[in-house]
Protein backbone atom coordinates (compact mmCIF):
# COMPACT_ATOMS: atom_id res chain seq x y z
CA UNK A 1 0.00 0.00 0.00
CA UNK A 2 0.89 3.36 -0.84
CA UNK A 3 0.82 6.19 1.78
CA UNK A 4 1.05 9.44 1.32
CA UNK A 5 1.43 10.82 5.43
CA UNK A 6 5.07 11.24 5.93
CA UNK A 7 4.53 9.15 9.59
CA UNK A 8 3.00 6.13 8.06
CA UNK A 9 5.78 6.04 5.66
CA UNK A 10 8.06 5.73 7.82
CA UNK A 11 5.92 3.38 10.02
CA UNK A 12 6.13 0.85 7.59
CA UNK A 13 9.14 0.53 6.67
CA UNK A 14 9.81 -0.67 9.97
CA UNK A 15 6.97 -3.28 10.30
CA UNK A 16 8.44 -4.58 7.16
CA UNK A 17 11.32 -6.06 9.09
CA UNK A 18 8.90 -7.25 11.73
CA UNK A 19 7.08 -8.68 9.13
CA UNK A 20 9.97 -10.89 7.00
CA UNK A 21 10.96 -11.85 10.95
CA UNK A 22 7.21 -13.13 11.43
CA UNK A 23 7.40 -15.78 8.34
CA UNK A 24 11.12 -16.81 9.34
CA UNK A 25 9.20 -18.24 12.42
CA UNK A 26 5.94 -19.25 10.86
CA UNK A 27 8.18 -21.06 8.60
CA UNK A 28 10.44 -22.37 11.55
CA UNK A 29 6.43 -23.46 13.29
CA UNK A 30 5.12 -25.06 10.30
CA UNK A 31 8.25 -27.18 9.86
CA UNK A 32 8.40 -28.17 13.19
CA UNK A 33 4.90 -29.91 12.84
CA UNK A 34 5.47 -31.26 9.63
CA UNK A 35 8.80 -32.13 9.18
CA UNK A 36 11.30 -31.63 12.44
CA UNK A 37 12.88 -34.83 13.68
CA UNK A 38 11.81 -35.54 17.48
CA UNK A 39 15.76 -34.83 18.56
CA UNK A 40 15.63 -31.09 17.40
CA UNK A 41 13.38 -30.02 19.53
CA UNK A 42 15.10 -28.41 21.81
CA UNK A 43 17.43 -26.10 19.28
CA UNK A 44 14.03 -25.44 17.49
CA UNK A 45 13.00 -23.85 20.83
CA UNK A 46 15.92 -22.17 21.09
CA UNK A 47 15.64 -20.56 17.24
CA UNK A 48 12.49 -19.64 17.47
CA UNK A 49 12.86 -18.02 21.44
CA UNK A 50 15.73 -15.70 19.81
CA UNK A 51 13.46 -14.86 16.99
CA UNK A 52 10.90 -14.33 19.30
CA UNK A 53 13.36 -11.45 20.91
CA UNK A 54 14.63 -10.20 18.23
CA UNK A 55 10.92 -9.31 17.60
CA UNK A 56 10.28 -8.29 20.85
CA UNK A 57 12.78 -5.29 20.20
CA UNK A 58 11.86 -4.83 16.93
CA UNK A 59 8.02 -3.87 18.51
CA UNK A 60 9.77 -1.70 20.99
CA UNK A 61 11.74 0.30 18.94
CA UNK A 62 11.71 3.94 20.39
CA UNK A 63 11.91 5.78 17.02
CA UNK A 64 8.94 3.18 15.87
CA UNK A 65 6.97 3.67 18.87
CA UNK A 66 7.10 7.72 18.89
CA UNK A 67 6.34 7.71 15.33
CA UNK A 68 3.07 5.80 16.05
CA UNK A 69 2.39 8.63 18.66
CA UNK A 70 2.88 10.96 16.35
CA UNK A 71 0.61 9.76 13.49
CA UNK A 72 -1.75 9.00 16.33
CA UNK A 73 -2.38 13.01 16.80
CA UNK A 74 -2.63 13.12 12.36
CA UNK A 75 -5.97 14.13 11.60
CA UNK A 76 -7.19 13.48 8.08
CA UNK A 77 -5.26 9.96 7.77
CA UNK A 78 -6.56 7.41 4.94
CA UNK A 79 -8.58 4.52 5.79
CA UNK A 80 -5.71 2.25 4.89
CA UNK A 81 -3.27 4.66 7.46
CA UNK A 82 -6.29 4.45 9.75
CA UNK A 83 -6.18 0.44 9.38
CA UNK A 84 -2.49 0.24 9.91
CA UNK A 85 -2.30 2.53 13.14
CA UNK A 86 -5.51 0.62 14.61
CA UNK A 87 -3.69 -2.66 14.46
CA UNK A 88 -0.36 -1.34 15.58
CA UNK A 89 -1.57 0.12 18.85
CA UNK A 90 -3.42 -2.83 19.57
CA UNK A 91 0.38 -5.03 18.87
CA UNK A 92 2.11 -2.52 20.43
CA UNK A 93 -0.32 -2.02 23.55
CA UNK A 94 0.10 -5.82 24.79
CA UNK A 95 4.50 -5.68 24.02
CA UNK A 96 4.42 -2.35 26.69
CA UNK A 97 1.57 -2.77 28.86
CA UNK A 98 2.34 -6.55 29.91
CA UNK A 99 5.98 -6.68 31.67
CA UNK A 100 8.27 -8.54 30.04
CA UNK A 101 8.67 -10.77 33.52
CA UNK A 102 5.02 -11.53 33.28
CA UNK A 103 5.38 -13.03 29.66
CA UNK A 104 8.36 -15.15 30.73
CA UNK A 105 6.69 -16.17 33.99
CA UNK A 106 3.74 -17.15 31.33
CA UNK A 107 5.64 -19.26 29.24
CA UNK A 108 7.32 -20.92 31.84
CA UNK A 109 4.73 -22.05 33.68
CA UNK A 110 2.34 -22.95 30.70
CA UNK A 111 5.34 -25.64 29.22
CA UNK A 112 5.11 -26.88 32.71
CA UNK A 113 1.33 -26.96 32.58
CA UNK A 114 1.54 -28.99 29.18
CA UNK A 115 3.21 -32.46 30.69
CA UNK A 116 1.11 -31.96 34.15
CA UNK A 117 -2.08 -31.84 31.89
CA UNK A 118 -1.02 -34.72 29.67
CA UNK A 119 -0.54 -36.67 32.74
CA UNK A 120 -3.83 -35.55 34.38
CA UNK A 121 -5.49 -36.55 31.04
CA UNK A 122 -4.02 -39.93 30.79
CA UNK A 123 -4.34 -41.23 34.14
CA UNK A 124 -8.17 -39.16 34.39
CA UNK A 125 -6.85 -37.38 37.38
CA UNK A 126 -7.96 -33.79 37.93
CA UNK A 127 -5.91 -32.89 40.73
CA UNK A 128 -2.61 -33.53 38.85
CA UNK A 129 -3.45 -30.60 36.92
CA UNK A 130 -5.26 -28.33 39.49
CA UNK A 131 -2.45 -26.44 41.15
CA UNK A 132 -1.02 -25.45 37.33
CA UNK A 133 -4.59 -24.50 36.55
CA UNK A 134 -4.73 -22.36 39.16
CA UNK A 135 -1.54 -20.21 38.23
CA UNK A 136 -2.44 -19.90 35.10
CA UNK A 137 -5.67 -18.40 36.00
CA UNK A 138 -3.83 -16.09 38.50
CA UNK A 139 -1.77 -15.04 35.68
CA UNK A 140 -4.31 -14.38 32.63
CA UNK A 141 -6.32 -12.14 35.74
CA UNK A 142 -2.37 -10.27 35.64
CA UNK A 143 -1.96 -9.92 32.05
CA UNK A 144 -5.82 -8.52 32.00
CA UNK A 145 -5.43 -5.74 34.46
CA UNK A 146 -1.83 -4.82 32.68
CA UNK A 147 -4.05 -4.58 29.12
CA UNK A 148 -6.80 -2.88 31.01
CA UNK A 149 -10.59 -3.43 31.11
CA UNK A 150 -13.76 -1.44 32.06
CA UNK A 151 -15.85 -4.36 33.61
CA UNK A 152 -14.83 -7.39 33.43
CA UNK A 153 -11.11 -8.64 33.17
CA UNK A 154 -12.29 -11.59 30.89
CA UNK A 155 -13.01 -8.70 27.98
CA UNK A 156 -9.24 -7.66 27.86
CA UNK A 157 -8.46 -11.20 26.80
CA UNK A 158 -11.34 -11.98 24.76
CA UNK A 159 -9.91 -8.77 22.64
CA UNK A 160 -6.14 -10.56 22.60
CA UNK A 161 -8.33 -13.33 20.27
CA UNK A 162 -11.58 -11.15 18.52
CA UNK A 163 -10.44 -7.18 18.87
CA UNK A 164 -13.20 -5.45 20.76
CA UNK A 165 -15.23 -8.59 21.83
CA UNK A 166 -16.51 -8.53 25.28
CA UNK A 167 -17.98 -11.08 27.70
CA UNK A 168 -21.47 -8.99 27.93
CA UNK A 169 -22.06 -9.35 23.99
CA UNK A 170 -20.68 -12.86 23.83
CA UNK A 171 -22.89 -13.73 27.02
CA UNK A 172 -26.11 -12.28 25.48
CA UNK A 173 -25.32 -14.19 21.52
CA UNK A 174 -24.64 -17.02 23.15
CA UNK A 175 -27.58 -17.08 25.32
CA UNK A 176 -29.78 -16.39 22.35
CA UNK A 177 -28.46 -18.99 20.13
CA UNK A 178 -28.10 -21.84 23.43
CA UNK A 179 -32.12 -21.18 23.62
CA UNK A 180 -32.37 -22.26 20.04
CA UNK A 181 -30.09 -24.88 19.75
CA UNK A 182 -31.03 -27.36 22.92
CA UNK A 183 -34.57 -27.80 21.54
CA UNK A 184 -33.86 -28.33 18.04
CA UNK A 185 -31.03 -30.99 19.07
CA UNK A 186 -34.03 -33.18 21.08
CA UNK A 187 -36.23 -32.62 18.01
CA UNK A 188 -33.64 -34.19 15.43
CA UNK A 189 -33.56 -36.73 18.14
CA UNK A 190 -36.93 -37.24 17.92
CA UNK A 191 -36.74 -37.60 14.52
CA UNK A 192 -38.13 -41.08 12.71
CA UNK A 193 -35.45 -40.53 10.05
CA UNK A 194 -33.02 -39.90 12.78
CA UNK A 195 -29.57 -41.93 12.52
CA UNK A 196 -26.46 -41.91 14.98
CA UNK A 197 -24.56 -43.73 12.61
CA UNK A 198 -23.42 -44.64 9.22
CA UNK A 199 -21.93 -47.93 8.14
CA UNK A 200 -19.64 -46.36 5.41
CA UNK A 201 -17.27 -45.93 7.85
CA UNK A 202 -15.23 -48.04 10.32
CA UNK A 203 -12.94 -50.43 11.34
CA UNK A 204 -14.24 -52.88 7.90
CA UNK A 205 -13.96 -50.24 5.89
CA UNK A 206 -10.47 -49.21 4.40
CA UNK A 207 -9.93 -45.87 2.10
CA UNK A 208 -6.00 -46.19 1.15
CA UNK A 209 -4.51 -42.77 1.51
CA UNK A 210 -3.65 -42.46 -2.32
CA UNK A 211 -7.22 -42.52 -3.38
CA UNK A 212 -8.34 -40.01 -0.46
CA UNK A 213 -5.25 -37.67 -1.87
CA UNK A 214 -6.76 -37.43 -5.77
CA UNK A 215 -10.08 -36.50 -4.43
CA UNK A 216 -8.18 -33.64 -1.90
CA UNK A 217 -6.55 -32.13 -5.26
CA UNK A 218 -9.97 -32.33 -7.40
CA UNK A 219 -11.41 -30.73 -3.95
CA UNK A 220 -9.09 -27.53 -3.78
CA UNK A 221 -8.46 -27.09 -7.19
CA UNK A 222 -12.30 -26.61 -7.39
CA UNK A 223 -12.41 -24.26 -4.58
CA UNK A 224 -9.82 -22.06 -6.34
CA UNK A 225 -7.19 -23.01 -4.31
CA UNK A 226 -3.59 -21.29 -6.21
CA UNK A 227 -1.00 -24.57 -6.31
CA UNK A 228 1.75 -22.18 -7.38
CA UNK A 229 1.26 -20.09 -4.05
CA UNK A 230 1.02 -22.67 -1.69
CA UNK A 231 0.96 -26.72 -0.74
CA UNK A 232 -0.96 -28.87 1.39
CA UNK A 233 1.13 -31.75 4.09
CA UNK A 234 0.38 -33.72 6.67
CA UNK A 235 0.51 -33.58 10.01
CA UNK A 236 -1.30 -34.39 13.67
CA UNK A 237 -3.51 -31.65 13.43
CA UNK A 238 -4.69 -29.70 10.12
CA UNK A 239 -3.62 -26.42 10.34
CA UNK A 240 -3.12 -23.42 7.49
CA UNK A 241 -0.01 -21.25 8.25
CA UNK A 242 0.80 -17.63 6.45
CA UNK A 243 4.19 -17.90 5.20
CA UNK A 244 3.90 -14.67 3.06
CA UNK A 245 0.94 -13.59 0.49
CA UNK A 246 2.41 -16.26 -2.26
CA UNK A 247 3.23 -18.79 -0.15
CA UNK A 248 0.28 -20.64 2.72
CA UNK A 249 0.88 -23.79 3.80
CA UNK A 250 -1.98 -26.43 4.81
CA UNK A 251 -2.00 -29.52 6.15
CA UNK A 252 -4.79 -32.61 6.68
CA UNK A 253 -4.31 -36.01 8.24
CA UNK A 254 -5.80 -39.17 6.66
CA UNK A 255 -7.72 -41.62 8.20
CA UNK A 256 -7.98 -45.16 6.27
CA UNK A 257 -11.11 -45.82 7.95
CA UNK A 258 -12.98 -42.78 6.97
CA UNK A 259 -13.34 -41.06 4.02
CA UNK A 260 -14.94 -37.92 5.34
CA UNK A 261 -11.81 -36.77 7.64
CA UNK A 262 -9.41 -35.40 4.91
CA UNK A 263 -12.37 -34.31 3.05
CA UNK A 264 -13.81 -32.09 5.32
CA UNK A 265 -10.70 -31.13 7.45
CA UNK A 266 -9.14 -29.94 3.77
CA UNK A 267 -11.90 -27.82 3.02
CA UNK A 268 -11.63 -26.31 6.21
CA UNK A 269 -8.22 -25.56 5.80
CA UNK A 270 -8.66 -24.79 2.38
CA UNK A 271 -11.04 -22.24 3.46
CA UNK A 272 -8.30 -20.35 5.72
CA UNK A 273 -5.98 -20.48 2.40
CA UNK A 274 -8.16 -19.01 0.00
CA UNK A 275 -9.15 -16.43 3.10
CA UNK A 276 -4.92 -15.16 2.94
CA UNK A 277 -4.65 -15.56 -1.24
CA UNK A 278 -7.39 -13.54 -1.47
CA UNK A 279 -5.67 -10.75 0.55
CA UNK A 280 -4.85 -8.10 -1.91
CA UNK A 281 -1.87 -7.59 -2.62
CA UNK A 282 -1.06 -4.31 -1.87
CA UNK A 283 -1.34 -5.33 2.30
CA UNK A 284 1.69 -7.52 1.70
CA UNK A 285 4.31 -6.83 4.41
CA UNK A 286 2.07 -4.53 5.89
CA UNK A 287 -0.22 -4.58 9.48
CA UNK A 288 -3.26 -5.62 6.75
CA UNK A 289 -1.46 -7.90 5.79
CA UNK A 290 -3.68 -10.93 7.46
CA UNK A 291 -7.17 -12.35 8.12
CA UNK A 292 -8.27 -10.09 10.81
CA UNK A 293 -9.12 -12.53 13.63
CA UNK A 294 -9.49 -15.59 14.69
CA UNK A 295 -13.29 -15.58 14.51
CA UNK A 296 -13.40 -14.21 10.97
CA UNK A 297 -10.78 -16.70 9.75
CA UNK A 298 -13.03 -19.61 11.58
CA UNK A 299 -15.98 -18.34 9.64
CA UNK A 300 -14.55 -19.28 6.21
CA UNK A 301 -12.98 -22.55 6.94
CA UNK A 302 -16.20 -23.24 8.35
CA UNK A 303 -18.11 -21.58 5.47
CA UNK A 304 -16.19 -24.03 3.32
CA UNK A 305 -16.32 -27.55 5.11
CA UNK A 306 -19.99 -27.11 6.16
CA UNK A 307 -22.45 -25.02 4.29
CA UNK A 308 -20.66 -25.67 1.64
CA UNK A 309 -18.80 -29.23 1.77
CA UNK A 310 -21.93 -30.89 3.69
CA UNK A 311 -24.57 -28.91 1.25
CA UNK A 312 -26.94 -31.74 -0.15
CA UNK A 313 -26.81 -29.92 -3.59
CA UNK A 314 -23.06 -30.08 -3.10
CA UNK A 315 -23.08 -33.85 -1.93
CA UNK A 316 -25.35 -34.26 -5.18
CA UNK A 317 -22.50 -32.77 -7.23
CA UNK A 318 -20.46 -34.91 -5.55
CA UNK A 319 -22.41 -38.17 -4.89
CA UNK A 320 -20.78 -39.70 -9.07
CA UNK A 321 -17.41 -38.53 -7.90
CA UNK A 322 -17.03 -40.38 -4.46
CA UNK A 323 -18.61 -43.33 -6.23
CA UNK A 324 -15.72 -43.28 -8.79
CA UNK A 325 -12.86 -42.86 -6.89
CA UNK A 326 -14.18 -45.57 -4.71
CA UNK A 327 -15.45 -47.78 -6.74
CA UNK A 328 -15.49 -51.14 -4.36
CA UNK A 329 -16.44 -48.98 -1.22
CA UNK A 330 -19.43 -46.63 -2.57
CA UNK A 331 -19.49 -47.63 -5.92
CA UNK A 332 -23.46 -48.45 -5.30
CA UNK A 333 -23.45 -45.71 -2.24
CA UNK A 334 -26.66 -43.67 -2.72
CA UNK A 335 -26.70 -40.03 -2.38
CA UNK A 336 -29.47 -40.10 0.49
CA UNK A 337 -27.13 -42.49 2.44
CA UNK A 338 -24.05 -40.25 1.46
CA UNK A 339 -25.89 -36.66 2.45
CA UNK A 340 -26.79 -38.42 5.93
CA UNK A 341 -23.35 -39.73 6.35
CA UNK A 342 -21.57 -36.17 6.33
CA UNK A 343 -24.33 -34.50 8.51
CA UNK A 344 -25.37 -36.98 11.40
CA UNK A 345 -25.97 -35.03 14.78
CA UNK A 346 -25.05 -36.63 18.47
CA UNK A 347 -24.44 -34.89 21.09
CA UNK A 348 -21.03 -36.40 22.32
CA UNK A 349 -19.41 -35.23 25.52
CA UNK A 350 -15.63 -34.37 22.49
CA UNK A 351 -15.85 -31.11 20.90
CA UNK A 352 -13.75 -32.32 18.29
CA UNK A 353 -15.74 -34.89 17.27
CA UNK A 354 -18.78 -32.59 17.28
CA UNK A 355 -21.18 -31.86 13.98
CA UNK A 356 -22.29 -28.70 13.28
CA UNK A 357 -25.60 -28.76 14.77
CA UNK A 358 -24.09 -29.23 18.55
CA UNK A 359 -20.35 -28.01 18.32
CA UNK A 360 -21.63 -24.41 19.34
CA UNK A 361 -22.79 -25.88 22.50
CA UNK A 362 -19.62 -27.24 23.61
CA UNK A 363 -18.09 -23.53 22.90
CA UNK A 364 -20.56 -21.97 25.13
CA UNK A 365 -20.05 -24.31 27.91
CA UNK A 366 -16.30 -22.90 27.29
CA UNK A 367 -16.93 -19.46 27.33
CA UNK A 368 -19.01 -19.81 30.63
CA UNK A 369 -16.74 -21.66 32.26
CA UNK A 370 -13.84 -19.09 31.58
CA UNK A 371 -16.08 -15.96 32.33
CA UNK A 372 -16.90 -17.74 35.84
CA UNK A 373 -13.25 -18.72 36.13
CA UNK A 374 -11.95 -15.11 35.48
CA UNK A 375 -14.34 -13.80 37.63
CA UNK A 376 -14.36 -15.59 40.32
CA UNK A 377 -17.48 -16.51 40.23
CA UNK A 378 -16.53 -20.55 40.49
CA UNK A 379 -12.97 -21.91 41.87
CA UNK A 380 -11.46 -24.39 39.80
CA UNK A 381 -11.29 -26.91 42.76
CA UNK A 382 -15.19 -26.76 41.68
CA UNK A 383 -14.85 -26.75 37.97
CA UNK A 384 -15.40 -30.69 37.03
CA UNK A 385 -18.25 -30.35 38.54
CA UNK A 386 -19.96 -27.24 37.36
CA UNK A 387 -18.48 -28.90 33.73
CA UNK A 388 -20.83 -32.18 34.67
CA UNK A 389 -23.47 -30.07 35.23
CA UNK A 390 -23.60 -28.24 32.23
CA UNK A 391 -22.80 -31.29 30.41
CA UNK A 392 -26.16 -32.54 31.53
CA UNK A 393 -27.65 -29.37 30.95
CA UNK A 394 -26.43 -29.32 27.48
CA UNK A 395 -26.18 -32.42 26.00
CA UNK A 396 -28.15 -34.46 28.07
CA UNK A 397 -24.97 -36.65 29.13
CA UNK A 398 -22.39 -36.27 31.68
CA UNK A 399 -18.87 -37.15 31.40
CA UNK A 400 -17.68 -40.18 33.71
CA UNK A 401 -14.47 -39.48 33.23
CA UNK A 402 -12.93 -35.99 33.32
CA UNK A 403 -10.86 -36.48 30.49
CA UNK A 404 -13.69 -36.77 28.35
CA UNK A 405 -15.17 -33.24 30.48
CA UNK A 406 -12.91 -30.19 31.37
CA UNK A 407 -9.42 -32.11 30.99
CA UNK A 408 -9.98 -32.84 27.01
CA UNK A 409 -9.30 -29.25 25.77
CA UNK A 410 -5.06 -27.93 25.35
CA UNK A 411 -6.05 -24.64 25.58
CA UNK A 412 -5.78 -23.72 28.94
CA UNK A 413 -2.72 -25.31 29.67
CA UNK A 414 -1.26 -22.69 27.15
CA UNK A 415 -3.47 -19.89 28.60
CA UNK A 416 -5.22 -19.35 25.85
CA UNK A 417 -8.30 -18.09 27.97
CA UNK A 418 -10.94 -16.12 25.37
CA UNK A 419 -9.88 -18.10 22.40
CA UNK A 420 -12.81 -20.65 22.72
CA UNK A 421 -15.40 -18.07 21.70
CA UNK A 422 -14.07 -17.27 18.00
CA UNK A 423 -14.86 -21.09 17.44
CA UNK A 424 -18.59 -20.49 17.73
CA UNK A 425 -18.52 -16.89 16.60
CA UNK A 426 -17.29 -18.27 12.98
CA UNK A 427 -20.05 -20.26 12.72
CA UNK A 428 -22.21 -17.14 13.45
CA UNK A 429 -20.64 -14.63 11.10
CA UNK A 430 -20.70 -17.50 8.14
CA UNK A 431 -23.90 -17.99 8.21
CA UNK A 432 -24.90 -13.97 8.28
CA UNK A 433 -21.95 -14.01 5.32
CA UNK A 434 -24.23 -16.76 3.40
CA UNK A 435 -27.46 -15.00 3.82
CA UNK A 436 -26.04 -11.44 2.11
CA UNK A 437 -24.56 -14.32 -0.55
CA UNK A 438 -27.46 -16.12 -1.27
CA UNK A 439 -29.27 -12.33 -2.38
CA UNK A 440 -26.73 -12.20 -5.80
CA UNK A 441 -25.30 -15.39 -5.69
CA UNK A 442 -27.63 -18.88 -6.85
CA UNK A 443 -25.98 -20.84 -4.32
CA UNK A 444 -27.49 -23.84 -3.89
CA UNK A 445 -27.85 -24.41 -7.97
CA UNK A 446 -24.70 -23.37 -8.28
CA UNK A 447 -23.55 -26.07 -5.73
CA UNK A 448 -25.62 -28.51 -7.33
CA UNK A 449 -23.46 -28.14 -10.75
CA UNK A 450 -20.03 -28.43 -8.73
CA UNK A 451 -19.11 -24.79 -9.47
CA UNK A 452 -17.53 -23.34 -6.85
CA UNK A 453 -16.23 -19.85 -8.35
CA UNK A 454 -18.85 -17.83 -7.49
CA UNK A 455 -18.91 -18.29 -4.40
CA UNK A 456 -15.20 -17.61 -4.19
CA UNK A 457 -15.47 -15.18 -6.20
CA UNK A 458 -17.99 -13.39 -3.90
CA UNK A 459 -15.88 -13.95 -1.08
CA UNK A 460 -13.03 -12.51 -2.61
CA UNK A 461 -14.54 -9.63 -3.17
CA UNK A 462 -16.44 -8.77 -0.07
CA UNK A 463 -14.57 -10.68 2.81
CA UNK A 464 -10.81 -11.41 1.87
CA UNK A 465 -9.53 -8.77 -0.40
CA UNK A 466 -9.73 -6.46 3.11
CA UNK A 467 -7.20 -8.06 4.73
CA UNK A 468 -7.17 -6.72 8.70
CA UNK A 469 -8.48 -3.51 7.47
CA UNK A 470 -11.54 -3.49 9.19
CA UNK A 471 -12.06 -4.95 12.57
CA UNK A 472 -14.40 -7.93 12.49
CA UNK A 473 -18.46 -6.00 13.68
CA UNK A 474 -16.95 -3.58 10.76
CA UNK A 475 -16.78 -5.81 8.25
CA UNK A 476 -19.72 -7.43 9.06
CA UNK A 477 -21.61 -4.47 8.98
CA UNK A 478 -20.45 -3.44 5.74
CA UNK A 479 -20.67 -6.64 4.02
CA UNK A 480 -23.93 -7.62 5.68
CA UNK A 481 -25.36 -4.01 6.39
CA UNK A 482 -26.06 -5.27 10.23
CA UNK A 483 -24.43 -6.18 13.69
CA UNK A 484 -23.55 -9.67 14.71
CA UNK A 485 -27.08 -11.28 14.82
CA UNK A 486 -27.02 -15.30 15.92
CA UNK A 487 -31.03 -15.28 14.10
CA UNK A 488 -28.91 -16.17 10.60
CA UNK A 489 -26.83 -18.97 11.95
CA UNK A 490 -30.13 -20.33 13.65
CA UNK A 491 -32.37 -20.22 10.23
CA UNK A 492 -29.61 -21.71 8.89
CA UNK A 493 -29.76 -25.07 10.42
CA UNK A 494 -33.54 -25.02 11.09
CA UNK A 495 -33.83 -24.95 7.42
CA UNK A 496 -31.04 -27.97 6.56
CA UNK A 497 -31.91 -30.08 9.56
CA UNK A 498 -36.09 -29.59 8.87
CA UNK A 499 -35.45 -30.84 5.47
CA UNK A 500 -33.18 -33.53 6.32
CA UNK A 501 -34.99 -35.12 9.06
CA UNK A 502 -38.08 -34.18 7.69
CA UNK A 503 -39.14 -32.23 11.58
CA UNK A 504 -42.22 -30.49 11.89
CA UNK A 505 -41.54 -26.51 11.38
MG1 LIG B 1 -9.71 -23.72 11.78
Amino acid sequence: MKSTNPHIKKILEHYTKISRLGKVKATLDWDLNVNMPPKASQGRANQSAYLEEIMTDLWLDKDFLVKIEKANKEKNLSLEDKGVLRNLNRSVKFYTKVPKATIIELTKITSEAFVHWREAREKNNYKLFLPHLKKIIALEKEIAGHLGYKDNPYDALLDLYEPELTAEFTKKTFDALKNELVPLIKSIQKSKSYEKETDLVGSKMLYPKPDQERLLQFIMQKMGFDKEAGRLDISAHPFTTGLGRYDIRLTTKYSEDDFRDSFTATMHETGHALYEQGITVEYDETPLEYGVSLGIHESLSRFWENMVGKNPAFLHYMTPLFQANYPKQLGNVTETTLVKAFNLVKPSLIRIEADEVTYSLHIILRFEMENALINGKITPEEAPEVWRKKSKEYFGIVPEKDSDGILQDVHWTYGSFGYFPSYALGNLYGAQFLNTMKKTVPFDASLEKGELQPVKDWLDKNVHTHGSLYFPHDLMKKVTGEDLNPKYFVNYLREKYTKLYSLSQ
